[in-house]
């Protein structure tokens, strides 16, 4: 007999790599090839991220599962595997690294941005430790739904650009279906990249990785006079809206590690991430968690604390006498504390349609979420709904019907007019600033695992095709997907997610 292969590898689809990390020292990683599966198929490809980095999207497209499997390793790719440490729930490990992850290369996009391509679940590296180097369907699911859902909110993230099933299973509590996903990242570049060398005592590879992140994140900074102090500053700087960002959408990261923290300022390693649908500030998900560490209100003070690991490694390089550098250290990251409260109280100011400045904002924003809080509201939908209030009072009973406690609630929507009163911008304007701050659609809990449950257990990717298409236009009015926008209703609520590894 024959043997035929079912997908004839392409040879038309190269990507115009150019790989700057493999240029740097041999430490700072392990070259090493993705280990190849049984029977690769394609289940999802991103054609207009693909296009956006100056792939061949349409041989991709056809014949794209061999590549996105790790089966074929398109020309010019040098994979590699990371070195990082990082702390895991204030406990630090020397030595974690890509254990599951290969990058193939860089590409610089067509708007000449450089950025990583990884394949995530594609075999043993050397710092697999104990694991497999897989993973299952449906973390590499729950990442591209929220990733891409993160990307259209606006929210600075890695992306997704294919989804693949080995053939193979995968052993967890359960077998499931094994799974590649290929990942693009500004870089993979973390806290615990740092942290990887200091720990080590070298800190000439740190200079070396800090120099490598001014030129690749941060060029500006490069005439700077003290460019390692400046580096720290624009890296809080971005991790403080990045934060910021979060919380204006109910986003909880779930493991908020240091080697899940990047320096290039994007969200990255969706684990146990979901979106809260009643406003709690102690939300937590991730079954590990067990002391609320990650929980949504703790999240820019754990942004604070990384980075406070991150200057660590970083301050003998921020000025040669110790208790300067130590004290810029410091500064730097109380300036942390108030960049993130200007951005939150921003972006809460834009939900509430204010335009304008004023003293008591804090306070009117904060009786909204104790009110929310305390009457169980779904904080997606009260902002959504705050907006139709922001056209006429006939709005409000929908909004009101979404609290527990409805009394307070019209209290607070009288003294919010009162606010709004002394605004410039007419109601129109106002209600469509308020439309692009509030989304409708955020990749619901419960979506997302139905999603993941009928793929795992059906092979039916109809409920994840839904779910991307519906969050990808997160701040349209889609009617015709408005089941989308509700909360989950009683028995659907998913209470715990996993990080899946
Ligand atoms: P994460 O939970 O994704 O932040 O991963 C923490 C560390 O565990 C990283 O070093 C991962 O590479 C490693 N890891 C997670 N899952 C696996 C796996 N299935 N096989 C090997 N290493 C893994
Ligand atoms: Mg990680």
């Amino acid at each position: 007999m024959n043997y035929v292969p079912s997908q004839p590898a392409s040879e038309t689809a190269p990507f115009p790599f150019d790989n700057s990390y493999a240029r740097l020292p041999a430490n700072f990683y392990a070259r090493v090839e993705p280990t190849p599966v049984a029977e690769p198929w394609l289940i999802k490809f991103n054609r207009k991220l693909a296009e956006e980095l100056g792939l061949e999207a349409e041989a991709l497209e056809r014949d794209g599962a061999a590549i996105f499997s790790g089966n074929k390793i398109p020309p010019g790719a040098e994979p590699l595997a990371m070195a990082y440490a990082g702390h895991q729930f204030g406990t630090f490990v020397p030595q974690l690294g890509d254990g599951r992850a290969i990058m193939l290369g860089e590409v610089i996009d067509r708007g000449g941005k450089r950025r990583d391509i990884q394949l995530k679940g594609s075999g043993q590296t050397p710092y697999s430790r104990r694991g497999d180097g897989r993973a299952a369907l449906g973390p590499v699911l729950r990442e591209y739904i929220i990733s891409e859902a993160m990307h259209a909110l606006g929210i600075p993230t890695t992306r997704a650009l294919a989804a693949t099933i080995t053939g193979q299973p995968v052993y967890r509590e359960q077998i499931l279906p094994g799974a590649v996903f290929t990942r693009v990242a500004a870089s993979h570049i973390r806290v615990g990249t740092f942290q990887f060398f200091a720990a080590r005592g070298d800190m000439e590879s740190v200079k070396t990785l800090a120099d490598y992140v001014i030129e690749r994140h941060y060029p500006e900074l490069k005439d700077s006079e003290k460019p390692y102090f400046s580096l720290f500053k624009a890296v809080a700087a971005r991790q403080a809206a990045l934060i910021a960002r979060w919380l204006h959408v109910g986003f909880i990261h779930g493991v908020m590690n240091t080697d899940n923290m990047t320096v290039s300022g994007e969200t990255i390693d969706f684990g146990p991430c979901a979106f809260m649908d009643a406003y709690d500030p102690k939300k937590v998900f991730s079954s590990i968690d067990q002391f609320g560490r990650y929980a949504y209100a703790n999240q820019p003070g754990i942004g604070q604390w990384n980075l406070a690991r991150l200057a660590e490694t970083l301050v003998p390089l921020f000025d040669p006498v110790a208790d300067t550098a130590v004290n810029l250290a410091n500064d730097a990251l109380t300036e942390y504390g108030s960049i993130f409260q200007k951005h939150w109280l921003d972006g809460m100011r834009r939900k509430i349609g204010l335009a304008t400045d004023e003293d008591g904002d804090i306070e009117l924003i904060q009786s909204l979420l104790t009110l929310m809080h305390e009457g169980n509201a779904d904080f997606s939908l009260v902002f959504r709904r705050l907006v139709a209030s922001a056209g006429d009072n006939g709005s409000d009973p929908a909004l009101v019907e979404l609290f527990e406690k409805p009394g307070a609630v019209s209290a607070w929507l009288h003294d919010w007019r009162g606010r709004v009163a002394r605004e410039t911008l007419d109601t129109g304007a106002r209600a469509a600033a308020m439309r692009a701050a509030n989304p409708a659609f955020i990749p619901r809990n419960h979506r997302v695992e139905q999603a993941i449950d009928a793929a795992t257990r059906d092979a039916d990717f109809s409920l994840f095709e839904a779910l991307l298409d519906v969050t990808s236009r997160p701040y349209e009015d889609q009617p015709e997907h408005e089941a989308y926008a509700a909360p989950p209703r009683a028995g659907e609520e998913v209470l715990q997610t996993f990080c899946g590894t």
